[in-house]
């Protein structure tokens, strides 16, 4: 212990651990063996690395101003290579000298959330005209015993001793290829620099524990299924109480016995008598509008004129019973789907009147026809019943 530690950094005897940080650095960026071609430069920066490790620690600076060996028993340094400097700082040095950093510095214990998706069913009415649910969410909540510091006594994180707050260690081994550098998350702290003396009982200093909650979604009129509705903030609460994510609704529409949707228009099916068929008629339908809570009386159904001679197939379209768009505004159509029914379980009054009917219109025998510009017809059929 000749050396005047003192002496190789340049700092007087009552320099402030800034002071001598700061020499160190300097002295370290131009004798580091990377950077220098000196013959000497391996020696001189060892020297300035013990040099360092003895003034910047209070204890071994103390013993070195005594006259003492800080290097003795329980110094705990071993042989003085690279890999022995305790508190040194490689990546920091790497960072000033290359603009970059070798070591990724101590990760925050605060963290966002990640965002969180549920799934809801909807009924097609509900998804047509939009609804308001409660839904059920487990996520993530900041821990209501520190309110998210992860401290159980409320006391603030202290910088861990391992890694001098660095969240990283560095080791270097020197090999005859060259140094070898090694840099570790801290496994004293899991690389985040810091410790919590007392660890929350609650959330064992994690700052957040998962709670289920229920909170009302407000789903606008025409979603569809895989439509997603952003929640923002209603996700998991990040770790350290860190903010919360976001919440995405997933909608999904349960198919409905009457109407089939495509696109913002609603599809139906309906079956005429063949007489009302042949002489036309008015009936009542009732639309989606009737599983819509508050729909009035007469704005539930609507007539539907169906013209005489009107064949099996035919589409008619109520305009604007369709389904809301989304964006945009208006609303799609209804479309109704006729089928004529023909008469079943005829008693002996209505065969003779079909005869009779038969007779006049020559329809005794009648020929068969093939139709072959029909084929939409059932394709359109097909469509209707085809959820
Ligand atoms: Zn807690
Ligand atoms: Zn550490």
């Amino acid at each position: 212990m000749s050396a005047d530690y003192y002496e190789i950094l340049g700092v007087g005897r009552d320099a402030s651990a800034d002071e001598v940080k700061k020499a160190y650095r300097k002295l370290a960026m131009k004798y580091h063996p990377d950077v220098s071609d000196a013959p000497d430069a391996a020696e001189k920066f060892k020297q300035i690395q013990e040099a360092y490790e003895v003034l910047h620690d209070p204890q071994k600076k103390s013993i070195y101003d005594r006259g003492g060996d800080p290097m003795g028993s329980g110094g705990g340094m071993g042989g003085f290579g690279f890999g022995g400097a305790q508190g040194f700082d490689m990546g920091d040095l790497f960072g000033a000298m290359f603009g970059q950093s070798a070591s990724r510095g101590p990760r925050s214990r605060v963290r966002r959330g990640q965002d969180a998706l549920v799934r809801l069913n909807l009924a097609l009415a509900e998804a047509a005209f939009g609804v308001t649910k409660p839904i059920t969410v487990d996520t993530a909540v900041i821990c209501p015993s520190c309110q998210g510091s992860g401290s159980g006594d409320g006391g603030q994180p202290v910088q861990c001793t391992t890694c001098h707050g660095q969240g990283d260690v560095t080791t270097v081994q020197r090999s005859f290829l060259g140094d070898i550098r090694t840099v570790q998350p801290c496994p004293n702290c899991r690389g985040f620099g810091t410790i919590i003396a007392h660890p929350c009982g609650e959330c064992s200093g994690e700052g957040r524990v998962r709670s289920t909650r229920t909170i009302n979604v407000k789903i606008p009129p025409g979603v569809s299924t895989g439509n997603r509705v952003h929640l923002d903030s209603q996700g998991e609460v990040g770790p350290g109480g860190g903010p919360a994510g976001d919440l995405y609704v997933e909608i999904s529409v349960q198919p409905h016995d009457v109407f089939r949707r495509d696109g913002d228009n609603l599809e139906m099916v309906v079956k005429v008598p063949m007489t009302a068929a042949a002489l036309g008629t008015e009936v009542d339908l009732a639309t989606l509008e009737a599983e819509r809570e508050g729909t009035a009386a007469g704005d539930a159904t609507v007539k539907l004129h169906v013209p005489p001679s009107t064949q099996s197939g035919t589409r008619l379209v109520v305009a604007g019973r369709g389904v809301p768009r989304l964006r945009g505004g208006g609303r799609g159509d209804l479309g109704v789907t006729l089928l004529v029914q023909t008469p079943k379980h005829l008693d002996d009054a209505q065969r003779d009147l079909l005869r009779q009917l038969a007779e006049l219109r020559g329809e005794s025998r009648p020929e068969v026809s093939v139709d072959r510009a029909r084929k939409g017809m059932f394709d359109r059929i097909k469509d209707a019943f085809t959820a």
